[in-house]
């Protein structure tokens, strides 16, 4: 079971909206820090660790800020991801560069920051040398193929575009070595969302297994593994969160039978987790605005799929609750839905709620609370059908709240348009 909690209360949340409209994301810094807080000190059973963060699960540099300050480095994907990395503080070893199909112009930026490089595929060694220079450390992606079961989101290993096989790493690290490169690392993210701890401890037991096999066979002493993200989250009240205890002392067992007889005992662990770091600690904060009633009943919402499509597009479970109706009982049965001319434009579907009053109704209408939308919420939102992505807040530990992104304009919706050049062009 995990409880579904939101931390401000009903007349907190009226005050607030009259400051900062609704919908908008609200993060909880203090259930952040605590929550990173307690990662590090369950991974502080091996001789060194560092989570880079994954940026794109919360691209906002207000967040990454607090997480530097926690210890935490960055996982990017991107330029600009780099760039946030940067803006917050983040630098050097700090920040993973994990990417696939990178164009050089971004080899090349990660470089310069002294990011960590992993690479995706064995021709990006040619492609990095070309571009950037192969730098001193290399990580390399693994994609353990057919040795590796599915998950849900990222499917089977096999069919994944990610990574090299088993063989192309041998060979990889050989051509690195012989390239100038001096340190070596092992990286691979095979599942997303996963709530099984053995699916992780089996990923953990094949890395390793691995970094033994490279010292055997190429002599390279490997400096860290990464073992990626892909740890889930409850999004469910009835399921159960994986502790990072557990985790930590699951893959330190693994270690010790493993790494620690090879002569691998320095070997550093690496995560990049995203989710489970930031996911249960935002929410995205809307109000009922009208009532349905057709062949179902509908709530329509102030927010859409654009502020967060994880429902759309995975069928993804979000807990709704109703602040002020906590302990009501559930007698009504609705599909919680945005304005998007998209029918899977729903938060819920027939989703046992309290009853709901909307605006249309009273005027103000009931905040409608969506838990777990801490990680790959605002970050995957878009602007179809010209619907503006809402803005985020953070509650800080002291209790205040600061905006930490505004809400979007249509100014910022028309910003890559050029309407002057648009009245030449109607008027020629
Ligand atoms: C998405 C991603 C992560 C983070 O995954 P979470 O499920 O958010 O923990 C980490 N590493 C890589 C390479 C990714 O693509």
């Amino acid at each position: 079971m995990s409880e579904k909690t939101f931390p401000l209360s009903r007349e907190h949340l009226a005050a607030l909206a009259e400051r900062y409209p609704t919908p908008f994301y609200l993060y909880d810094e203090g259930a952040i820090r605590a929550n990173a807080r307690r990662l590090r000190a369950a991974f502080s059973v091996f001789p060194s660790y560092r989570e880079h963060f994954a940026v794109k699960a919360a691209p906002n540099p207000y967040l990454l800020a607090v997480l530097a300050r926690e210890g935490l480095g960055a996982d990017c994907s991107s330029l600009p991801e780099l760039l946030l990395a940067g803006a917050a503080g983040i630098r050097g070893e700090d920040v993973m560069f994990t990417s696939n199909g990178t164009p050089g112009a971004e080899y090349h930026a990660a470089r310069q920051i002294g990011a960590v490089i992993n690479l995706d595929d064995i021709t990006h060694i040619d492609f990095l040398a070309s571009t950037a220079g192969i730098p001193d450390l290399v990580c390399c992606r693994y994609n353990p193929g057919p040795l590796k079961g599915g998950n849900a989101i990222i499917g089977k290993p096999e069919e994944a575009k990610y990574g090299f096989t088993r063989e192309q790493l041998f060979e990889g690290f050989a051509e690195l070595r012989s390239r100038g490169a001096r340190r070596f690392a092992l990286h691979t993210m095979v599942a997303s969302n996963e709530l099984n701890l053995d699916y992780h401890l089996e990923t953990a037991r094949l890395l390793f297994d691995l970094a033994v096999e490279i010292k055997t066979r190429l002599s390279i002493t490997l400096e860290f593994v990464n073992l990626g993200g892909g740890v889930g989250i409850p999004y469910r009240p009835e399921d159960e969160a994986i502790g990072w205890e557990a985790l930590a002392a699951g893959i330190k067992a693994l270690y010790d039978r493993i790494l620690v007889p090879a002569g691998l005992s320095a070997l550093g662990i690496r995560t990049e987790y995203g989710r489970p770091i930031t996911g249960p600690y935002g929410w995205l904060v809307a109000r009922a605005v009208h009532r349905k009633h057709i062949y179902r009943d509908y709530i329509g919402l102030d927010a859409t799929m654009a502020d967060l499509m994880r429902p759309a597009v995975y069928g993804a479970y979000h807990h709704i609750t109703i602040p002020g109706k906590e302990d009501a009982p559930h007698t009504e049965r609705y599909d919680v839905v945005g304005s998007l001319c998209e029918n899977n434009d729903k938060f819920a579907i027939q989703r046992p709620l309290p009853k709901i009053v909307t605006a249309a109704e009273n005027g103000a209408g009931d905040f409608v609370v969506i838990h777990d939308a801490g990680a790959h919420g605002r970050a995957m939102g878009f602007n179809y059908n010209g619907k503006l992505r809402c803005g985020e807040l953070l509650l800080r530990e002291d209790g205040g709240v600061i905006q930490i992104r505004r809400p979007e304009t249509a100014a910022d919706y028309f910003a890559t348009l050029d309407f002057d050049a648009l009245a030449a062009f109607t008027q020629a």
